[in-house]
């Protein structure tokens, strides 16, 4: 490593610094950034400045945005009355991903755990009230995790909106499949158990 110039050198600093690039990885990733034409590494350099340029949270939903309005806030296809509540940007595209959703969405931004000290005014529910009181929501689909967190937050929220006109509905969540019962946290097994249905022929 030592034998290549400085400006090598500093670029295989800066590569190591990413989650899960070693130094090999970054010396390797460098050379091939070295090789590459001025046109892809000015396109490499200018993608990781805009990011951080322009990426901003929806003012509808809190999830990633170039412009005010994120894309799905901005469609007009998309079934406004319905609001599907995740804990993360990566849970919407999860749920995006899975195309079962045709409304729109609330990002918390965390879930409760009062283990680590964050209560209900450290993520978004009072912002999710106000949307629920300013704009006629027929439904609002808590999609928080199904660890012990996330389900201590869907319980709060439903909690809450008891007292509001809106249907509320939880994901089905229960064992996972292929999962060893003994992995399972208490939440998920109640669930589970809750749930439980008749396999039975009689
Ligand atoms: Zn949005």
């Amino acid at each position: 490593m030592i034998h290549y110039p400085a400006s090598i050198l500093n670029l295989v600093k800066q590569i190591s610094k990413l989650p899960g690039i070693g130094e090999k990885t970054a010396e390797r990733l460098s050379l091939h950034i070295l090789r590459s034409s001025q046109k892809d590494a000015q396109e490499l350099a200018q993608s990781i400045l805009d990011v951080k340029d322009m990426v901003r949270l929806c003012s509808q939903c809190y999830g990633l945005s170039d412009a005010d309005l994120c894309k799905i806030c901005s469609d007009p296809a998309r079934d406004a009355s319905v609001v599907c509540v995740v804990e993360q940007p990566a849970d919407m595209v999860a749920v995006e991903k899975s195309g079962a959703f045709r409304g729109r969405y609330h990002i918390l931004s965390g879930a409760l755990s009062p283990m680590n000290g964050i209560g209900p005014d450290d993520i978004r529910i009072s912002e999710l009230l106000r949307k629920i009181e300013g704009q006629q929501l027929k439904e609002v689909v808590l999609a928080t995790g199904t660890n012990v967190e996330g389900e201590a937050t869907a319980s709060y929220i439903a909690q809450i909106l008891e007292s509001y006109a809106v249907q509320v509905t939880r994901i089905a969540s229960g064992v996972p499949i292929g999962g060893d019962l003994k992995y399972v946290d208490q939440v998920t097994m109640k669930k589970a158990m809750e749930a439980r249905h008749d396999v039975g022929s009689h």
